[in-house]
């Protein structure tokens, strides 16, 4: 790609805030992210190219079309505290100088003309020492052009250095200056993939979908497994399941979905338990089923949408016994919020129409109108010796299906089940 200081070319300046401060590991977690934010404008911006470089990110791309398409991706990707399309000038070796000064001086000045702005602040950051102005200094020269233009084209644009209504940016990062206005917000958090693996137990409701994605957006590479209550009734929450990782697609590119029918063990635990605990009794199965999922996949934890009392499963007394079934932590990243909080939260994260459908769901196939809400460990285990757990959980999983998600959509690899060997190391990520 030729830049040249007459032709600003396209790109985006990318900050992050907390990798910045990860000492010895920063360089894995930004390596983490250039990996994603590559994967993810692939599709959509083929020729970009993707670079780190002065504790910054950013993407040079040549289509001006692609601005739409590239902002999409972008605002999703964990990692990315905020981006801004900019214009990049080139300051390589033996560039014009003067050439340069003028075009970041026209550049600013048509940011300020296309805000609208009534007040603005010019804020310029000198990466490399070598360009021959201070950041003062350009702040100053190129406020100042932007000032006095404005004075002599009678438009109204006053400099506010504590609450402008525009703040336009210039940044040295050799070999470019680039030259942008707005700044516009991502997860922030860390790059997918950068914590390690987990085991998301995914419904078809409001919450277990925001709980994955705030593990994503701490860096967590999430491996989906979703109930349903085949053969006790359709299989239509598993389409539910399927809208909501194909929206989390935009967070997390590629995933994986264990899709396990639960009516089978369902149908053997309800000739022998009691109604009003069965709800524990699937949940401690469910449990059990996610555990052999994350040893196959190598995951170091589970992941559901509780909130604390929001139904009765969901007791402090409930959890812990259903907490006792898991081999692995289980995190709840939802435990202390609210349901209004958390519908908001899947609003803005796209899964909330999929999330209001009324679907089947197999946690409530008969069971008690008014479930206990205080199971013990040990009344719950006594329960359990009325069947056979280690059976019900490998039948289980040798009927799921497994799906990979990705660029390509979706595609099943294990259409019959999952195969009883111990978990294939080929796996990709
Ligand atoms: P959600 O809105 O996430 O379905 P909920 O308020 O309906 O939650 P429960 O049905 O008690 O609450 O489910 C609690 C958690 O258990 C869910 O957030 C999810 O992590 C897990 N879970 C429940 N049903 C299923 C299912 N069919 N498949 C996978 N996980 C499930
Ligand atoms: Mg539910």
């Amino acid at each position: 790609m030729t830049l040249d200081t007459t032709a600003p070319a396209l790109a985006v300046v990318v900050h992050y805030s907390e990798i910045g401060l990860k000492g010895k590991n920063r360089g894995m977690f930004i390596g983490t992210l250039l990996r994603n934010i590559r994967d993810a404008l692939e599709p959509v911006a083929p020729g970009a190219r993707v670079e780190g470089m002065y504790g910054r990110l950013m993407i040079h791309f040549t289509d001006p079309a692609q601005e739409g398409a590239v902002r999409d991706r972008l605002r999703w990707i964990p990692g990315i505290a905020n981006f801004s399309f900019a214009k990049a000038l080139s300051i390589r070796r033996g560039y014009d100088f003067d050439a340069t000064w003028k075009a970041m001086s026209e550049e600013a000045w048509r940011i300020a003309v296309a805000s609208n702005a009534r007040s603005f602040a010019l804020r310029a950051r000198r990466a490399d020492k070598t360009f021959p102005r201070m950041s003062l200094e350009m702040e100053r020269e190129l406020g100042g052009y932007v000032f006095e233009r404005a004075i002599a084209e009678s438009r109204p644009l006053k400099v506010s250095l504590d609450h402008p209504e525009l703040t336009i940016h210039v940044e040295v990062a050799a070999p470019f200056v680039f030259v942008y206005g707005i700044k516009e917000s991502a997860p922030g958090g860390l790059p997918v993939g950068s914590s390690g693996r987990l085991v998301s137990l995914l419904s078809a409701g409001f919450d277990s979908p925001v709980a994955s994605y705030l593990m994503m957006k701490r860096g967590a590479q999430i491996v989906y497994v979703h109930f349903h209550s085949h053969p006790l009734t359709d299989r239509r929450s598993v389409d539910s399941a399927r809208d909501h990782v194909e929206t989390l697609g935009k967070v997390q590119l590629k995933s994986r979905l264990y899709l396990v029918p639960f009516g089978y063990a369902q149908q053997e635990m309800i000739q022998v338990s009691p109604r009003t605990h069965r709800m524990v009794l699937y949940r401690r199965m469910m449990m059990r089923i996610a555990s052999e999922v994350a040893r196959r996949e190598n995951a170091l934890g589970l992941v559901t949408g509780e909130s604390l009392g929001q139904v009765a499963s969901q007791t402090l007394s409930n959890m812990a016994a259903i907490d006792d079934s898991a081999d692995f932590p289980v995190y709840r990243p939802l435990i202390g919020t609210n349901k209004e909080e958390i519908i908001g939260m899947a609003d803005r994260l796209g899964t909330h129409a999929t999330s209001t459908e009324q679907v089947p769901d197999c946690c409530s196939l008969m069971v008690a109108r008014h479930p206990a809400t205080k199971s013990t460990v040990a009344e719950v285990e006594a329960m359990e010796a009325a069947y056979d757990v280690p059976r019900l959980v490998r039948e289980s999983l040798a009927r799921a299906d497994l799906e990979e998600w990705g660029r390509w959509g979706r595609r099943s690899v294990a259409p019959r089940g999952i195969p009883q060997a111990e978990p294939a190391e080929s796996v990709p990520d």
